[in-house]
């Protein structure tokens, strides 16, 4: 069944205009040493460059002041430092940020800042839309799909820094300090180039995000769990939304391909995992489906043993939903049974429903636009096959 499948995925365009500069962000370490070294530039100068581009957020050679000027100039002849487009930034009322990002094919993904008390969280795409079709979720309805380059990755977070004039703040100040990959797409069907856009966000001399902030969703790619766990040691999020093969096969139809008792094995093995870092599990409360008293007593039995938390989401409505949200006394009932079997289930707070910011609203401008222009296209053809 091609919905369970990445196969229909497109693949990027290639980065590389083999005439034109060469486009530094979203290089390994490695990469960049050799674009300078084929310059026939020493070492030290990628590890320059690298703070410039990525613990400054320098877009311009002209203000490395430490590299001589003519190197400067030649560097300007071969390379850019990039930042992707933005087609369209939006403010909710509770302060959440949402940026519409053009790529260079003209695909839009959607990154957002969720700043909150203690921490600022951004949230990654890392497909432009999905080709999961979880029923529930409004990206899984935009048909086309494609991977995220690592260079596309990072550039999210960069751009958002430089909105949030995030570059010189203090750590301890930081509005970006924790870092998501909840936005559009599978990150674990795009893994290669999320991972190597995550190590880069890392890395102690650039972004410098540890591990420990950052968490990667995934709808259960069960295959590419340990791998996660194991190269990148970040904090791992599962979408589980149901306790039965049965509701999940429907809810989130990846299930047929790797069900319920595989995805709980791969969450039990998951490297590191111990009291202090537990794996989320997300839940979507879906008013009489997924929301009985019987299903929260069912979810604590299934993961007995994992170091475990469980976020509960509020249903977020998009336009043609067919799902409402949770009441909030089923929300609370649910909440009180997870949490005396011992395990934290905060409520989220949806942020920037207003803008449709939310987990599952995010779809692109233009997607949405196009559908609504087919929409309007349908009625006109059926009122004129009404009075024709
Ligand atoms: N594909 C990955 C990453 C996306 S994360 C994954 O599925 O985990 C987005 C989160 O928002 C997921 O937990 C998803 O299930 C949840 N979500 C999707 N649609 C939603 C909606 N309408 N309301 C609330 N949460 C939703």
């Amino acid at each position: 069944m091609s919905v369970l499948s990445h196969t229909n995925v497109f693949e990027p365009p290639t980065p590389l205009d083999a005439q034109g500069p060469r486009e530094l962000v979203g290089l390994s370490r490695h990469e960049l040493a050799e674009a300078v070294a084929a310059l026939g530039e020493p070492a030290f100068r990628a590890r320059q460059l690298w703070r410039w581009i990525y613990g400054r957020g320098v877009t311009d050679f002209a203000v490395m002041t430490d590299i001589a000027k003519a190197l400067r100039v030649r560097l300007a002849e071969h390379f850019t430092i990039g930042r992707p487009g933005v087609a369209r930034g939006q403010a909710s009322a509770d302060g959440t940020r949402k940026w519409l990002i053009r790529l260079t094919d003209r695909h839009e993904v959607e990154t957002v800042h969720i700043p909150e008390e203690d921490r600022g969280t951004l949230c990654v795409s890392s497909q432009v839309g999905c080709t999961l079709t979880c029923r529930f979720c409004h990206t899984g309805t935009q048909r086309l799909v494609r991977n995220l380059q690592a260079s596309e990755i990072v550039g999210q977070v960069m751009l958002a820094r430089d909105a949030l004039e995030d570059w010189h703040t203090p750590d301890g100040d930081r509005r970006i300090s924790n870092i998501v990959m909840m936005g559009m797409g599978e990150p674990l069907y795009n893994f290669d180039h999320v991972a190597k856009a995550l190590k880069i966000v890392m890395d102690g001399e650039g972004i410098s995000i540890s591990r420990r902030r950052i968490t990667l969703s995934t709808a259960g790619v069960v295959p590419m769990m340990h791998r996660c766990g194991e190269e990148l040691g970040v904090n791992l999020a599962v979408s589980l939304h149901a306790v039965t093969d049965a509701l999940r096969d429907e809810l989130v139809p990846l299930n047929r391909k790797y069900p319920i008792a595989e995805l709980i094995g791969a969450c039990r093995d998951y490297p590191g995992l111990n009291n202090a870092r537990r794996i989320t599990f997300e839940y979507v409360m879906l008013r009489d489906v997924n929301d009985s008293p019987a299903d929260a007593r069912a979810l604590v039995r299934l993961i007995r043993g994992i170091p475990a938390k469980i976020n509960l989401i509020p249903f977020n409505p998009w336009p043609g939903s067919a799902y409402e949200c949770s009441t909030a006394e089923a929300i609370d009932r649910f909440s009180k049974i997870v949490l005396d079997a011992g395990y934290a289930s905060p409520v989220r707070t949806p942020r920037g429903r207003d803008i449709l910011a939310a987990c599952g609203q995010l779809k692109s401008a233009s997607q949405r636009q196009g559908s609504a222009a087919a929409a309007a296209r349908r009625q006109a053809a059926a009122r004129q096959a009404a009075t024709g």
